[in-house]
């Protein structure tokens, strides 16, 4: 067989047939009677460029004079058939099998940390940017904004959306831009309305008092301060303060309390006490083993004492 196309086929006549008239393969091959790969042995020889499979398929499609297989419809019957075998139980059982297992946290962790490993490397990035950019016209982020618009978020996406930025941090421009959000007037007020819709709840409020919230330490609020912790003692501290917050970045005069550093309300020596504004007095509970040594540190420095005085100053006045 090879021997007779070396013999009937000439370059131009494939330059013809291939390059100008765009025929595939197949269908010259189809003309002299030969198989495909023979063609595409001659293809290599006189140095013609082969098409590639992408190419080849968009020609397909635009050469298409029958249209009639792109508009192509199942029959009743065919219809009749799919959706019996896919409402079978068999069936339903082994999509929700394979839907919980994509939804995994596991496989949704994994599919991130194989993202997140390409994010790392710079020229990767660069790529998929100019992608995005290209991609997203203002006009396409405004049309997509507009249909997501008041439309509710899922749990499960939610959760997704939970899993993928885990170990992020945000840049310096987008914690602005949070900030500036959340301080204006429109959404505090949203906020506190919501808030306020919760709380009527007994159920929801069941669950955030008391022994369930996450700031419960063994009911320590509701335990009675000592005899020395009078006003005596806080005025003398007020003084020592002068009379005002000493939360970083605050220097409010007004509202003021004294804050057990320790937040051991037996230990009332004054090196243990601090003037904070109210708001910052119960901002401290969060994260309360941090401000506890900032804290410390802080009174240290102020009042000239050195760390070696530390262990014996600690003297609990019951
Ligand atoms: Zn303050």
């Amino acid at each position: 067989m090879t021997e007779l196309t070396e013999i009937t086929i000439v370059k131009e006549t494939l330059e013809e047939l291939y390059l100008e008239k765009k025929n595939s393969a197949i269908q010259i091959a189809k003309k002299f009677g030969v198989g495909r790969t023979a063609i595409y042995n001659k293809l290599l020889k006189n140095n013609i460029k082969i098409r590639s499979k992408s190419e080849a398929v968009k020609l397909y499609w635009d050469n298409l004079e029958d249209h009639s297989v792109r508009s192509f419809k199942h029959t009743p019957e065919q219809i009749e058939k799919m959706c019996k075998y896919q409402n079978k139980p068999e069936s339903i059982k082994r999509k929700k099998r394979q839907a919980n297992h994509l939804n995994s946290i596991e496989m949704i962790s994994k599919r991130v940390k194989i993202i997140k490993e390409k994010f790392n490397d710079p020229i990767y990035r660069e790529y998929r940017s100019n992608i995005i950019k290209k991609s997203y016209t203002q006009e396409r982020k405004d049309r997509i904004s507009k249909k997501l618009k008041g439309k509710p978020k899922t749990e499960d996406h939610k959760r997704k959306i939970s899993i993928g930025h885990k170990g992020l941090e945000h840049t310096k421009e987008t914690k602005k831009k949070m900030s500036e959000f959340h301080l204006r007037p429109e959404t505090i007020i949203k906020y506190r309305l919501l808030m306020e819709k919760k709380w009527e709840d007994p159920e929801y409020r069941k669950q955030n008092t008391g022994l369930n919230h996450s700031c419960w330490i063994n009911g320590d609020s509701f335990k009675p301060y000592t005899y020395f912790f009078n006003t005596a003692l806080k005025k003398k501290i007020l003084k020592r303060d002068n009379f005002r917050c000493h939360f970083p970045n605050c220097q409010r005069k007004e509202d003021l309390c004294v804050h057990h550093i320790d937040f051991n309300k037996k230990n009332c020596t004054p090196i243990n006490l601090l003037t904070l504004c109210r708001k910052h007095n119960i901002k401290i509970n969060y994260n309360r083993k941090y401000w506890k040594l900032y804290f410390k540190k802080l009174n240290f420095q102020r009042l000239g004492i050195k760390n070696s005085l530390e262990p014996f100053l600690e003297v609990y006045c019951y």
